[in-house]
């Protein structure tokens, strides 16, 4: 039959032993959900080779930004006619938009609505940083502790993200990461995704429709496990075929273009 949890996608793909060893306690740790509970989805994401490449990605380009996400995106906002208001909640302002105005809401898809259906399993994490008096800590950016036993899932040291940088300070940042439920005041990082939430998501998704000027965007409002470069190309996809037409007929008409139908949330 046809793989669909994360347990049985993970033995096929690599074996009970190295399941068991790699895979099976940092699951446990990182969604304290069943992995045969757990979406196969999750599992697709980690590479796996027959080859002497160790590393995580087999992308052509990989790199960060020179000077850093915040000052990428800083740049582009850098204009005259955008205006950007920081610690304002959308819920805040939310009575104070017009069904004519084009929303693209990014936050979690369950709040939007209240949570009328429910609440969509999240899971976030904690960070515990750490200042160690040696240069470097682990040799690594990450490193994943799959043992169950060690109640953190991974240790960053973000230094090693430059390895085009010379470091010459004698101390070294690192961070501990925990991962746990999300409640109610918790930022939420990961949908867990079972069965019960996709049912759930499908209610919220049916409810959009009332909303024809909103677009529901990114990790959150999509409710998918999204990484950076798939969480762009998204926005892109998005950009291209429901912005800018939106402004294209918006122009011709002298400002009475209206979104007739609710497109359906971002995919990836
Ligand atoms: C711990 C962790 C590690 C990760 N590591 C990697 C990695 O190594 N590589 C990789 O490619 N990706 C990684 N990712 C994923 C990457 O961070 C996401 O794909 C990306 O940030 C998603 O962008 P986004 O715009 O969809 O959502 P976000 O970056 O979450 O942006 C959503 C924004 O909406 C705002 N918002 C929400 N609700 C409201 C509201 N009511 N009012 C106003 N604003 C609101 C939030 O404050 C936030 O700024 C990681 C994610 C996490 C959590």
């Amino acid at each position: 039959g046809g793989i669909g949890n994360l347990e049985d996608k993970a033995i096929a793909s690599v074996g009970r032993t190295l399941y068991d060893l790699l895979i099976r306690g940092y699951t446990q740790k990182q969604w304290q959900t069943d992995p045969r509970e757990l979406s196969a989805d999750i599992i697709g994401r980690l590479p796996v080779r027959f080859s002497f490449d160790d590393r995580y990605f087999a992308d052509r380009y990989e790199g960060m930004p020179v000077d850093g996400y915040t000052a990428i995106f800083q740049r582009m906002l850098e204009h005259p006619k955008i205006a950007v208001e920081l610690g304002v909640d959308y819920f805040d302002v939310a009575e104070r938009i017009t069904p004519r105005q084009l929303v693209i809401y990014t936050g979690p898809i369950d709040r939007f609505f209240g949570y009328a259906c429910g609440h969509l399993g999240w899971r976030t994490v904690d960070f515990a940083r750490e200042v160690h008096d040696v240069a470097d800590f682990q040799g690594a950016a990450v490193i994943n502790y799959a043992d169950a036993e060690v109640p953190f899932t991974r240790i960053h040291e973000f230094r090693h993200l430059h390895p085009e940088r010379t470091h010459t300070g004698a101390r070294t940042t690192i961070y501990r990461e925990y991962s746990r439920f999300a409640g109610r005041n918790d930022e939420p990082y990961y949908p867990i995704n079972t069965a019960a939430d996709r049912a759930m998501l499908a209610s919220y998704h049916a409810m959009t429709a009332a909303h024809p000027n909103v677009i529901f965007g990114g990790r959150l409002g999509s409710y998918k496990y999204l990484d950076m470069h798939q969480a762009i190309g998204a926005a892109l996809k998005t950009f291209e075929r429901e912005v800018e037409p939106f402004f294209a007929e918006d122009m011709r008409t002298g400002g009475t273009a209206a979104r007739r139908h609710a497109l359906s949330p971002l995919s990836a």
